[in-house]
């Protein structure tokens, strides 16, 4: 039951006690891409509170109960889930469980435009993603997800319904004998927050910090206008936090969160100056900096990528040189649809 950083398969299912009180459960999800996401139980006093609550598959409730029954609960028990972000495998459990038990459904409030255009188009909206990918000039990889994926994504059912609490930066959350605070950090959503309990010296991370990958950015329904600026400063903020145990949704527990938030910073740095590098040497488009670039930590060649995971490497390429235009760092022009990037000549003002 003892759950440390690198034993075994995080991945496997069951329930596993990070710290007095608190329960990590990995739950299932439908791609192999990301392959678990971890669900924190905490039990304080009358409180059994969730940071996550997992994608609603039809599973998922009971794997989630028979996690829960080995320190003797179950989820009808749950007064509350705090949620990390809006993305599905976070948050569609939550509407889940309240729907079935009444539990109390808090989200940061970043993301109230988000929820609110799924909760509107009903469905896994790919158009902003879509209308990302035309701008950035990969026609190629709309065709491909097209032909993949059909021309709308599958019908489900609506579960974007709204919170009962839109949690603000720096929000105290008092449980029974133990408060959290909420942090607000921007960047793979607008409305991404993480939980901090100073007292035990742990950090619900969500998808914030990655202890091995590096967590997308501006992937959602209304996105940011500079994420990748935002994220870079909410990294920074969890260095004002004292180095507190990683607790994050996909991936094993770590003792240092510092560690890795330095790790982040310098890929991004490393990102940017190789999107500079690409731009210099010719590229125009996101896409084809994207095409010359290396993808994952192994370094596989882009058209090694399926096609979702080359819309990902298309948009983080434009986030990318998003940035580095407003760090003048990069000129953009528009024609049309399409969007160019050049690096700024000596005379350019
Ligand atoms: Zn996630």
């Amino acid at each position: 039951m003892a759950d440390s950083a690198g034993s075994g398969d995080w991945t496997e299912p069951g329930l596993f006690t990070v710290a007095p009180g608190v329960h990590r459960i990995p739950l299932p999800l439908p791609h192999d891409g990301l392959r678990a996401v971890n669900v924190y139980a905490i039990e304080s006093g009358d409180d059994l509170v969730l940071v996550d609550a997992g994608w609603a598959l039809a599973e998922t409730g009971g794997l989630l109960d028979a996690a829960l029954d080995q320190i003797g609960r179950n989820s009808a028990e749950v007064t509350r889930c705090l949620v990390t972000h809006v993305h599905r495998d976070h948050y569609t459990m939550a509407v889940i469980l309240r729907r079935r038990f009444g539990t109390h459904v808090a989200l940061g409030i970043g993301d109230r435009p988000s929820l609110t255009a799924l909760g509107e188009s009903g469905l896994e909206d790919m158009s902003e993603h879509v209308l990302r990918m035309e701008r950035a000039g990969a026609e190629p990889v709309i065709r491909a997800l097209r032909e993949a994926f059909g021309d709308t994504p599958p019908q489900r059912e609506n579960v974007w319904e709204q919170p009962d609490e839109w949690l603000k930066d720096q929000a105290t959350i008092a449980l029974g004998g133990r408060e959290l605070r909420a942090v607000a950090t921007p960047g793979h959503t607008q409305g991404h927050t993480v939980f901090a309990d100073l007292a035990h010296h742990l950090l619900f991370a969500g998808d914030h910090v990655l202890p091995r990958i590096t967590p997308s950015v501006g992937f959602e329904a209304v996105m940011a206008e500079l994420p990748l600026g935002d994220y870079l400063r909410s990294l920074r903020l969890m260095l004002d936090l004292p180095d507190l145990r990683l607790l994050p949704a996909h991936g094993p527990v770590m003792d240092t969160t510092h560690a890795r938030v330095h790790a982040l910073l310098a890929h991004h740095e490393d990102r940017l100056n190789a999107c500079l590098e690409r731009i210099a040497a010719g590229a125009h488009t996101a896409y084809e900096a994207a095409l010359a670039l290396p993808w994952t930590r192994r370094g596989r060649r882009f058209s090694e990528l399926d096609p979702f995971n080359q819309m990902f490497a298309v948009l983080e390429t434009g986030v990318h040189l998003d940035l580095l235009v407003a760090q003048g760092r990069l000129a953009r022009a528009a024609t049309g649809e399409l969007v160019t990037y050049a690096v700024p000549g000596p005379a350019a003002g």
